[in-house]
């Protein structure tokens, strides 16, 4: 049998697609092997902006411990720190997406396989995992940063790829807060701590190259500006992540195959903010795919979601280059004053 759309991965943005697509169409999902993606797993504003457009309520068993209202912004290079109102909802990554999945109507057949291979085949496309494989008319890689698909029916990614690593630490021996940490010395771009439930976790994007001794480097010089030991992680996880820089980072498809999400390069720059754009891009691909041009309503649709992800870099020197950086925290804007700074 082949079905009028393959979509290879699960997450916010497949999940996304599979609920929004036609539904007169036999759609199969590749999920993924239920490997949790590391995330921060914060709903920024964009985010909250998009479930209210999909006339979506979160349920309280995704919400985790504790809200939070502020980010403190760490200098570790400078020493410096200043605390930023932020409007965050924090929830449990893992259930989140499994949320969205369970809203896939019943056209869409989910299987928990990892596809292996994908590859034009006649008019469409095949895909293959351990075990199986199918045809489908239209193809779709909504497979995050590290695309399967987008490897192989467009070549690598042009855009920077950084390594995201995170470490989930036994709570007690920190005060929870939220931070957003930078660090002239061991990464050009930033790191984050967040806490979930019983659990504090620290990560951060680090260049490919000797990544995991620059995150232990950051890691021990954070603990030396708390003053405090992390203690002994229960969990280290690691992904991609991608940094669009120029209308090329992003890849849209072609061909009969599209992308979504971050395969297709859709996150901001400055926050590694990708949630609302994952969303925001299935549905702009779900609405396009009836259009007698699908690709070129799809790129109309997205036309602007990518103006503003790369506006963004605009942003970027003010927090990533360290002398102006040390001028907004030395300047106090927009910042806000704490009872009992620590
Ligand atoms: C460490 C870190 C922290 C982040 N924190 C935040 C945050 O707090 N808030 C925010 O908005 N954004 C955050 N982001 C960005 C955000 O996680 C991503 O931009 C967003 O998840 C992209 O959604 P997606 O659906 O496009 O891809 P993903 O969420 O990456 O989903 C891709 C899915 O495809 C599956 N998959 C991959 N390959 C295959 C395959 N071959 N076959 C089948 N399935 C496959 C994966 O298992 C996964 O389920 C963070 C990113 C990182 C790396």
């Amino acid at each position: 049998m082949t079905y009028d759309m393959i979509i290879v991965g699960g997450g916010p943005a497949g999940a996304t697609l599979a609920r929004l697509a036609p539904r007169s169409w036999r759609i199969l999902l590749l999920a993924g092997t239920g490997r949790d993606k590391p995330c921060g797993g914060l709903l920024a504003p964009d985010a909250q902006k998009a479930l209210a457009r999909f006339d979506l309520t979160l349920p309280k068993r995704i919400l985790v411990d504790p809200q939070i209202f502020a980010v403190r912004t760490i200098d570790l290079a400078a020493r410096r720190q200043r605390y930023y109102q932020r409007m965050y909802i924090n929830v449990d990554r893992a259930k989140f997406d499994r949320w969205l999945l369970e809203m896939a109507p019943e056209n869409v057949t989910v299987l928990p396989v990892r596809c292996a291979a994908v590859a034009r085949q006649g008019e469409g496309f095949a895909a293959v995992w351990a075990g199986g494989q199918a045809a489908g008319a239209r193809l779709v890689g909504a497979d995050g940063a590290s695309s399967l698909v987008r490897a192989a029916l467009f070549g690598p990614a042009k855009t920077r790829r950084y390594t995201a690593i995170q470490q989930w630490f036994p709570l007690q021996a920190v005060d929870p807060f939220y931070s957003c940490v930078f660090d002239s010395v061991t990464s050009p771009c930033c790191s984050w701590s967040i806490c979930k439930d019983d659990h504090f976790i620290f990560g951060g994007a680090f260049p490919q190259k000797n990544c995991r001794a620059a995150f232990e480097a950051q890691k021990e010089r954070l603990e030396d500006y708390l003053g405090l030991s992390l203690g002994t992680p229960e969990r280290t996880e690691a992904c991609q992540v991608l940094r669009p820089s120029r209308p090329a980072s992003f890849c849209m498809g072609g061909g009969g195959a599209y992308l979504v999400g971050e395969a297709a390069g859709l996150i901001s720059p400055s926050s590694l903010e990708g949630i609302s754009s994952a969303m925001n891009s299935a549905r702009a691909l779900a609405e396009s795919l009836l259009d007698r041009r699908p690709l070129t309503a799809y790129r109309r649709r997205t036309a602007a979601l990518r103006a503003r992800l790369l506006a963004k870099n605009l942003k970027c020197p003010f927090m990533y280059e360290p002398h102006l950086r040390r001028l907004v925290l030395w300047s106090g804007l927009t910042s806000i004053a704490v009872d009992g700074e620590r």
